[in-house]
Order: C-alpha cells, then sequence, then structure tokens
C-alpha cells in the first residue's frame, strides 16, 4: 500500500476551494466480500470498465482511497473524515493498524496545519471516519486540531452509544481512541442532520450506510459539489445501485437512499466527491444503459469552476 498516486487535488466553487487530502489508496476488497451481493457474473459483466484503474487486474481487488476533503469558505474552513489514524490498535481491521502515513505532512503540503482547522464533520463514525479525530501525544490520545469544533449528527452518535451496534461492527477500540477524546475534551458538538454551516455549506440526511449519515454540500452560483460519504463505496454500485457493502447498517434503507441520490445527481452539473472512490475521487453521475455510471474528472482538469 502506498500513500502516493497524488495526494492533492483542488477545486474551486465560487469562493469556496476544496481540497482532497489523501491518507493512502490501495487494491484492498474482494469485490464479493465489499459487495455481498455481486454474484461473479455481476463482476464479469463490468470487468472491462472496472479495470485496471478502479480493479486491480491482477489481484482482482477493489482499489479503494481513504481521504479527507477540506472546505474552505472565507469565513472558515472545514475539514470532512478524518480517515484511519496513526498507531491506532485494529485488530480485526489490519488495513488501519498500527499504521504510519503521511498525512499530516499531505494536509501541509496542502497548505493546512492543523491549528487552521475551525470544524472537523464526520459523514458518519465508522473507523475510517474518525482516525485523525485524534493522535497519540506522549501515550495519550489527544485531539489533532485543537482549535476546531467536531460535529457529529446526533442521531448518528446515539447511535454508536450502544455498545451491541459498536460490537457488531466491530470490537476494535476505534470509539474510545478517536470519539471519547474529543467528547470529552469538550471539543465535539452534536448537531442536526440538516445543520449549516452558511448559506453555501451544509449537511443533509442520508442514513441507510448508518442510521445517521450526512452529506456535504457546498453550493454557489457557478457551481455545486457534494461530498457523498459512502452512500457509495464503489464506481460498481452506480452500475449496479441494489448492492450494498458489507457495512450497511440499515441494507433496504442503503439501496433506497442510494438509489435516491443517483437519481437526483444524474445528468446534473453537480459534482460528487465520495470518500473511498480512487483519484481522483471527483466526478460526475451520468444515466447510461438503464442505470447509471460515475464519469471521474480527469486529473489534468483539477480546476472545476
Ligand atoms: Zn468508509
Amino acid at each position: 500500500m502506498t500513500g502516493a498516486n497524488g495526494p492533492i487535488y483542488r477545486w474551486r466553487v465560487g469562493e469556496v476551494e476544496i481540497t482532497r487530502v489523501l491518507e493512502f489508496e490501495a487494491a484492498l476488497f474482494e469485490p464479493t466480500v465489499i459487495h455481498p451481493g455481486a454474484s461473479s457474473e455481476i463482476i464479469a459483466q463490468h470487468r472491462a470498465w472496472l479495470e485496471p484503474a478502479l480493479m486491480d487486474p491482477v489481484s482482482g481487488l477493489m482499489v479503494f482511497a481513504f481521504h479527507s476533503t477540506v472546505i474552505k469558505t472565507p469565513r472558515a474552513t472545514i475539514l470532512v473524515d478524518t480517515c484511519s489514524g496513526n498507531d491506532k490498535e485494529r485488530p480485526h481491521k489490519l488495513r488501519y493498524h498500527r499504521k504510519n502515513w503521511p498525512y499530516l505532512a499531505n494536509l501541509a503540503a496542502a497548505g493546512f496545519v492543523p491549528e487552521h482547522i475551525d470544524y472537523v464533520l464526520c459523514t458518519h463514525l465508522h473507523a475510517d471516519h474518525v482516525g485523525w479525530n485524534t493522535r497519540l501525544l506522549n501515550g495519550q490520545w489527544v485531539p489533532t486540531f485543537p482549535n476546531a469544533r467536531y460535529l457529529f449528527a446526533r442521531e448518528e452518535w446515539e447511535h454508536w452509544q450502544v455498545a451491541e451496534w459498536r460490537a457488531a461492527y466491530t470490537t476494535d477500540p476505534y470509539y474510545e481512541d478517536s470519539l471519547l477524546p474529543v467528547m470529552e475534551g469538550g471539543q465535539a458538538e452534536l448537531v442536526a442532520a440538516d445543520y449549516a454551516f452558511d448559506d453555501n455549506v451544509w449537511i443533509e440526511p442520508w442514513p441507510g450506510h448508518t442510521p445517521g449519515h450526512v452529506c456535504v454540500v457546498v453550493r454557489s452560483p457557478q457551481a455545486s459539489v457534494v461530498l457523498s460519504g459512502d452512500i457509495m463505496h464503489t464506481p460498481l454500485q452506480c452500475a449496479e445501485p441494489q448492492l450494498n457493502s458489507c457495512f450497511c447498517v440499515d441494507a433496504e434503507m442503503a439501496r433506497a437512499t442510494r438509489r435516491r441520490f443517483l437519481e437526483t445527481f444524474a445528468d446534473s452539473p453537480v459534482m460528487i466527491i465520495p470518500a473511498h472512490f480512487p483519484t481522483p475521487s471527483a466526478g460526475w453521475i451520468r444515466a447510461h444503459d438503464g442505470s447509471f455510471r460515475f464519469h471521474f474528472d480527469h486529473p489534468a482538469l483539477s480546476h472545476y469552476s
């Protein structure tokens, strides 16, 4: 696994600047493991367009990116999703276990130091979206972003208060090392799932993957962008919207939400940045052959306005 592949991409939406900061990108999941409903026939049917960028032809594994997205408005700097983190004990999720990613160096290369971040927002509270909420300092988990308010949708926070729900997801201590320290340190704030930062940036409830899952909308008269979190994990789910990920909490709602999302944004000028699509991660949903496809923004066109 490498942290290479162009960690930083930047787009402009009116007076708002959106920057993708990569933690890592790798061919990670068997398609039939990440999408338990995917038969080998379905994979074979889509193999030609999935390979090589979206599915590694040698291993047959789907390529995943883990990145934060920094939204810089004239008034505030908002960091969305904090990847998997460093030094975390994740014996049941080895892809996140005791890592040493150059994430803060990538953030610095993009022009941000932790002190610059005014808000941290997690689209949902799975381990790969909360990791850099904290870092290990002198044996203690401390908030990585000392001046930030950490915003969590209230419904999402309340769901994960139930130890059984956490245990059904993983017994790794992500709640203890990445969530409790910011809550107990007084930096966390529970917000409504339609919280607005201002007239141009707000969150919207799109539940199913998790009960309080939100998307982040950035809108200006010139352009709009939606950070769609984990409504879709792979572009295969655009072509086959009925496919859930193995991490979806409410299977029926996840399917219905995904379909509604695809229908809402198909053939619209709104750019979508899912949380795990491979580099450059951003693109547009297009209707295709009775279903949908994801048209990636070409890296050479990294300015969108
Ligand atoms: Zn995720």
